[in-house]
């Protein structure tokens, strides 16, 4: 007899298999790039080296609302999005306090994380992190492992969006992050 856990399951699993492709070395397959900018870039914030796939700024992604910022009915990324594969690890590059996700939207996924560092005066928002290990409160030294990528909460495939903003700034202060990122171009 089947239990009504296969039953339930069993549809379920082959919906996802169908939906959602074995990543090959091309990538992620629902990765979709908002950018010419085909450089694969290091961090000392993720490992490997991998690519923007959204840049911060107005953009033609479309799954943002149009922005008074921006020409065209283009929205405004407030972050940058870089493709990785799921699972890639994610270490803070410099001393950090875990700072609540409450006041976060579905939009960064379910587990978000956000590290603040007061003196460099920021606050790090990065969505679309699982398999999260810190808590609000928790104070992270550099090079701890505290989250891993995923498309939690993505349509668009595995993947971090870094967003920096002013310590508890909030949104509208949220400013290229790609210093704080430290990218270099991978040789
Ligand atoms: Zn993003």
């Amino acid at each position: 007899m089947r239990s009504w856990t296969s039953a339930l399951l069993a549809p379920v699993l082959l919906l996802a298999a169908l939906a959602t492709p074995a990543p090959s070395a091309a990538g992620d397959p629902d990765w979709v790039f908002y950018t010419s900018d085909k450089t694969r870039y290091t961090s000392p914030w993720f490992a490997g080296a991998h690519r923007i796939m959204i840049p911060f700024g107005c953009t033609r992604a479309p799954y943002y609302s149009p922005d008074p910022r921006c020409a065209d009915g283009r929205g405004f990324h407030h972050g940058i999005d870089v493709a990785m594969p799921c699972g890639t690890t994610l270490r803070n590059r410099y001393w950090a306090r875990v700072v609540g996700n409450d006041a976060l939207g579905p939009a960064y996924g379910a587990t978000p994380v956000v590290l603040r560092n007061r003196k460099r005066g920021f606050d790090l928002v990065i969505g679309h992190t699982r398999r999260v290990r810190v808590e609000p409160g928790d104070r992270l030294k550099p090079g701890t492992v505290f989250a891993r990528a995923s498309d939690d909460g993505a349509p668009d495939g595995c993947h971090l969006h870094f967003e920096k903003r002013s310590v508890g700034g909030g949104l509208a202060t949220a400013t290229w992050p790609r210093r704080l990122l430290r990218l270099q171009a991978a040789g």
